[in-house]
């Protein structure tokens, strides 16, 4: 745990936004209250800490006014805990990517309601992530941090680097070392300091803990560690969009990839917040969880009804998703099982297939998470378990020029001719 910045609780606590609508962090675990402060454990229990809203405030908040928003999350910056002053904000900007319409991926797997794809590939460093690095890297600013780093299993690199790179604010970037080369020269790019970590991503999330009090790293913050509870609240904005881009409609499923699980809890939450705000019917959805065979520890515990999330040591080829002890997972479980849903696995053959359909039917080109997606989806729906009769959206979240590795062998070139008719007529092009 690292101790917030000295005055920045007193400072936030006595100089409130009066448009913010969060009044403090929650732990998700006992109830217990505290400030706007840069702690992502409860000092009573060391449960997860939650950003919490004002119910009024955000009852306040309307269509129209989202409407007139930028085209980007900050258009939902009054249901947000970072403020509305534009010249605060650390940021690329994310957000209002595509909801395409699915047409021939839902015609093939039988789908009689519209099937959707939300394809966060199109973010600027080309995963969901740019939403919730938005949110911490502006929560650090507002803190006086002077920098900012991350553990990251790649797409969080990514988009920590690019933010530092934007903004100028430094940054600093842990990976495992094993990590797709596409992901390490994206983090690299930037200029930032890399420091690839022979070990796993739990280990180097362990490592970054420790970092985080020496007196090195006093002065900086941990998107994912503490300032974690403004980094998750970026995944509402995945939520918000949805609901917006389907004509202010919530879909009956949703199929999200499970990492931490912070993402599913996330959508689900914003969802649950537009309903009570009133800026959506009241309506059911039902919530899937993803995951690869090579780090199931979310699938096994629900399928073993088990309310806490045993680690594993993550394996396979969808690395972005590879986090063995998920510090969401209880709290994804809660929102799959409350909803009705279930969680899929998938092996890596699946996922590169899962890829593969996915480009071949709506010409999204989705990293291996977007595989994992996919193919869950498949198998849900021949399972029985997800109805091909109700609309459903799944959740692309990152770009699969990222992690061609995988596909090489499977795809390429249908022919291979020399530059004349000759050798076109030959390869059966013409006759
Ligand atoms: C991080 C990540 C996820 C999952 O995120 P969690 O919130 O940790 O569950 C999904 N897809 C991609 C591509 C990611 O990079
Ligand atoms: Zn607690």
């Amino acid at each position: 745990m690292t101790a917030p910045v000295a005055g920045v609780a007193a400072q936030r606590s006595t100089q409130p936004i009066p448009t913010n609508p969060a009044r403090g962090l929650v732990c998700r675990n006992c109830g217990a209250t505290f400030g706007l402060i840069a702690e992502h454990a409860c000092a009573e229990c060391f449960g997860p800490l939650e950003v919490d809203y004002d119910p009024e405030l955000m009852r306040a908040v309307t269509r129209e006014q989202i409407e007139a928003g930028p085209q980007n999350i900050w258009r939902y910056s009054a249901l947000l805990p970072t403020g509305q002053d534009p010249e605060s904000r650390v940021s690329l900007d994310p957000g209002m990517t595509p909801l395409v319409r699915a047409q021939r991926l839902g015609d093939e797997l039988g789908f009689t309601a519209p099937l959707w794809v939300k394809d966060d590939s199109a973010n600027p460093t080309h995963s969901f992530k740019d939403r919730v690095v938005s949110l911490a890297a502006t929560a650090a600013r507002g803190f006086g941090y002077a920098k900012i780093a991350c553990a990251s299993t790649g797409n969080l690199a990514n988009s920590v680097a690019a933010h530092a790179a934007r903004t100028g604010l430094p940054s600093f970037v842990f990976v495992p070392s094993d990590l797709e080369p596409g992901k390490i020269v994206q983090s690299a790019v930037y200029g930032q300091t890399l420091v690839a970590v022979d070990g796993s991503y739990d280990d180097v999330n362990r490592l970054t803990s420790e970092l985080a009090e020496t007196d090195e790293f006093e002065d900086c913050a941990f998107v994912n560690q503490n300032v974690r509870p403004y980094y998750a609240e970026g995944s509402k904005t995945v939520g918000y969009e949805i609901a917006e881009q389907l004509g202010w409609r919530i879909p009956a499923q949703v199929v999200i990839p499970m990492a931490s699980g912070s993402l599913l809890t996330k959508v689900d939450k914003a969802w649950r917040e537009l309903v009570a705000a009133g800026i959506v019917a009241d309506t059911e959805w039902t919530v899937y969880g993803a995951q690869s065979a090579g780090c199931d520890p979310i699938a096994t515990a629900f399928e073993n009804g088990w309310d806490v999330v045993k680690p594993v040591k993550p394996t396979g080829i969808a690395k972005s998703l590879n986090i063995g002890n998920p510090a969401d997972g209880p709290y994804a479980l809660d929102a799959i099982r409350r909803t009705g849903g279930s969680v899929g696995r998938v092996g890596d053959a699946e996922i590169v297939q899962g890829i593969r359909d996915l480009a071949r039917t709506t010409g999204v080109f989705a990293e291996t998470a977007g595989g994992v997606t996919t193919a869950v989806l498949r198998q849900l729906v021949e399972r029985g378990v997800l109805d091909p009769a109700k609309e459903t959206v799944v959740l692309n979240t990152g770009e699969g020029l990222k992690t061609l590795d995988p596909l090489a062998p499977v795809v390429g070139p249908t022919h291979r001719v020399d530059p004349s008719l000759k050798s076109v007529r030959a390869a059966g092009l013409i006759s």
